[in-house]
């Protein structure tokens, strides 16, 4: 279960910045303290509980990076071809019998342990073999074509930092050297209900004023893309009692409760007031557009412990940038998760865009690039919250920071890609 200090933790209406959301999460969320032990094959998108230091060097000794010829570089002539004598031979898992020695030339593949006494490669492309001899020619640096022990990593160095989320490359580094097993924390439950009585299942009967159910898909599966474990608990009505009913028994088995849709201020918006209900309502507006109307509480859950629950805005658009923005950074601080930060890519904007001071806005484009050779972000034709297309069809979001008003054509604006946002 989760533990989330919910004391001066209120927030008294208005909108609120998106800053202060990620203030509140980085002080009022830990981490969950559970940590597991997983083989490396099963360690891909998990997060390292503690810092993971390297039991060898690595690589774990001096070899060649190229196939050729090993040489003393002190033997070479500075402005002439040298000539030297092929002695022994070393291939990738088969060392050389002996030290090389002074004059002479290890015939040499690439990955083989460097011979003892030599200390630069010739690529054999740039030799002459002669007999048992080889001619070099001049210039080559000492050191060439040679990779160090520890050149990678150095044994007891940090390998992978607690918070690290492992890609395939981080798995692949541990590996590397030895490893089988890595320390990380337990996956964080979260429960995913859509709520209305407009929502339906997909393949159910669809009323004429019915909806299918697109958002709880939409979350599953960016939840799942985080390494989180998500618990389908289907669709609610929208009735205040049902939804405390179900809120609060989620609550129990879950480290977030995630809804969508019946967060606003209409008559049949019973979220929050549910929420309020059972559990303290953290804040329920900020100042993101699409997503405004986006609640956060804390629930009483078992043990003496809490969930963190998010009321997320029912368009299918707004789920997607309050997921972005709001919801992964939750996770992270539960997960103990590093996030790398969200660094805007410059490209040229192709529209004209007003908006609101005191607010973030996205806008969702598709990148192309200019007749100049620039980047350009070209904004999707349908900006309702509710287009799901304006998602499949376009590769990222313009970000418009709080105190922008205007963009226009030939502007720089920032883009991030949905890999950034959402990975
Ligand atoms: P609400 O926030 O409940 O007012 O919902 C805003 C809009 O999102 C309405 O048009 C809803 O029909 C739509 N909506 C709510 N939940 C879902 C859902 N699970 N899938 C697709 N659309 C939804
Ligand atoms: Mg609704």
């Amino acid at each position: 279960m989760a533990q989330l200090t919910d004391d001066c933790f209120a927030f008294a209406g208005g909108l609120l910045p998106i800053e202060e959301v990620e203030r509140i999460l980085r002080e009022r969320v830990r981490p969950v303290a559970e940590v597991e032990t997983v083989p490396l094959g099963a360690a891909y998108g998990r997060v390292i509980a503690h810092d993971v230091t390297a039991p060898i060097d690595l690589p774990p000794f001096d070899n060649s990076a190229v196939d050729g010829y090993a040489v003393r570089a002190a033997d070479l002539a500075e402005a002439a071809d040298t000539r030297l004598a092929i002695a022994g031979r070393a291939s990738a898992g088969h060392p050389a019998a002996g030290a090389l020695a002074p004059g002479a030339a290890t015939r040499i593949f690439t990955g083989a342990p460097m011979p003892e006494g030599a200390d630069t490669v010739f690529m054999q492309e740039d030799v002459k073999p002669d007999g048992g001899l080889v001619m070099v020619p001049p210039g080559l640096a000492a050191g060439a074509n040679r990779r160090l022990a520890g050149e990678d990593v150095r044994a007891g160095a940090v390998l992978l930092p607690a918070g690290r989320r492992l890609s395939a490359a981080d798995v692949a580094l541990a590996a590397a050297v030895g490893l089988t097993q890595l320390p990380v924390r337990r996956r964080i439950r979260v429960a995913v209900l859509s709520t209305g009585d407009e929502i339906v299942e997909p393949g159910a009967a669809r009323p004429s004023a019915a909806l299918f159910d697109a958002n709880r898909f939409l979350l599953a599966g960016l939840l799942t893309g985080l390494g989180a474990q998500p618990t389908d608990l289907g669709i609610v009505r929208d009735d205040q009692d049902r939804l405390k009913q179900a809120i609060a028994a989620a609550a129990q088995r879950h480290d977030i409760v995630l809804t969508s849709g019946g967060v606003s201020t209409g008559e049949a918006d019973h979220v929050r007031t549910a929420v309020d209900a059972i559990g303290r309502l953290v804040f329920w507006r900020v100042a993101v557009k699409p997503g405004r109307p986006v609640a956060m509480g804390v629930i009483p859950g078992a043990a003496g412990g809490s969930a963190a629950f998010l009321g997320l805005p029912g368009n299918p658009v707004a789920v997607f940038v309050t997921f972005a923005r709001i919801v992964r950074p939750l996770w992270a601080r539960l997960a103990g998760a590093e996030l790398a930060p969200l660094v805007p890519l410059p490209v040229r904007a192709t529209f004209a865009y007003r908006k609101r001071k005191g607010r973030r806005e996205y806008v969702r484009v598709a990148l192309r690039r200019g007749a100049d050779g620039v980047i350009e972000a070209v904004k999707h034709a349908q900006d309702g919250a509710g287009v799901i297309t304006s998602l499949t069809e376009t590769h990222g979001l313009i970000e418009l920071m709080d105190a922008t008003t205007v963009v226009a054509p030939g502007d720089s604006v920032g883009f991030l890609p949905y890999a950034a946002l959402v990975g």
